[in-house]
């Protein structure tokens, strides 16, 4: 009897020496899993493209554009659409994985040619800002309201960048207000129109400001035009812990007035991977989008 009850203490004595030896190793294992249950991101930087040909200042090349989709993907980071970005946003949802959303500016023809096709690999979804003057029935060069119509069909989403791509923040000195708010009709109201009478089934509800110019008088027309949100390029990301701004700004990756293209897409990269700290967290998101 003795015998046996030494055993046993000896072998309880054993697996607590065990316990205590993984204690560290456990609790560490369970910490982790508990970080990756709880943690939640509520910066979400929008990175706005230009050109992918590579020649100009606003261009990326297109071995320079595969790299950055390939360094997301990489990072741990989900490309979701505008459009979520933006239900997220009405109601402080914080996200469960970092996130960013992609969109490109303008009406370069290696837009519809070579970015998307590269985006459809990597299954991406982007949102493309087009104004309407360039768009052709037919253009030699240049996208055309079929490139459009195909891009939209395969779920990309179009969206709103003016009918001239000029400057309307402010009336021009020669200009009575008759004459401004005609053209600013143009810019927001008949362009939506345009879009959505070219393209069955689109619904226009982002702009993106020419050249990023705005000002607080225009903000209240393109709101009462009907959008949901207004695009700048102001650096900032979108903070979904914050009340709802339809005002969203957006980080061009590019050479002209970024001096280091790959810095400013790291800084991204950290924004959207940093996880949210507060006592009082939002509702959280559930879904995949
Ligand atoms: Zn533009």
């Amino acid at each position: 009897m003795g015998e046996r009850k030494f055993i046993y203490s000896s072998l309880a004595f054993l697996l607590c020496l065990l316990a205590y030896q993984a204690a560290p190793f456990l609790k560490r294992a369970l910490d982790s899993a508990e970080a990756d249950q709880t943690s939640q991101f509520h910066l979400v930087p929008i990175l706005c493209f230009h050109n992918i040909d590579g020649t100009g200042p606003y261009s990326v090349s297109q071995e320079r554009f595969r790299y950055y989709l390939e360094e997301i993907r990489n990072s741990g980071v989900r490309v979701i659409p505008l459009r979520s970005l933006v239900a997220q946003a009405r109601e402080n949802r914080l996200l469960r994985t970092p996130s960013v959303v992609i969109t490109i500016d303008d009406d370069y023809e290696n837009i519809a040619r070579v970015a998307a096709p590269i985006l459809r690999e990597f299954h991406y979804p982007a949102t493309f800002f087009f104004y309407i003057q360039d768009i052709g029935e037919n253009p030699r060069y240049g996208t055309s309201w079929d490139d459009l119509r195909r891009l939209h069909a395969e779920g990309f989403d179009i969206q709103n960048h003016s009918y001239s791509h000029t400057a309307f923040h402010h009336a021009l000195p020669e200009e009575t207000a008759a004459m401004y708010q005609a053209r600013v009709d143009r810019e927001i109201v008949l362009s939506k129109q345009i879009f959505e009478s070219k393209i069955p089934d689109l619904d226009v509800y982002a702009f993106a400001y020419p050249m990023g110019y705005y000002s607080a008088p225009l903000r209240a027309r393109l709101m009462d035009a009907g959008y949901e949100i207004l695009l700048t390029t102001d650096a900032r990301p979108v903070d979904l812990s914050r009340p709802f701004d339809p005002t969203f700004h957006r980080y061009t990756i590019q050479k002209y007035f970024v001096r280091d293209p790959e810095a400013m897409f790291r800084l991204q990269l950290r924004y959207a991977t940093r996880p949210y700290e507060a006592d009082n967290v939002a509702r959280t998101d559930t879904g995949d989008h």
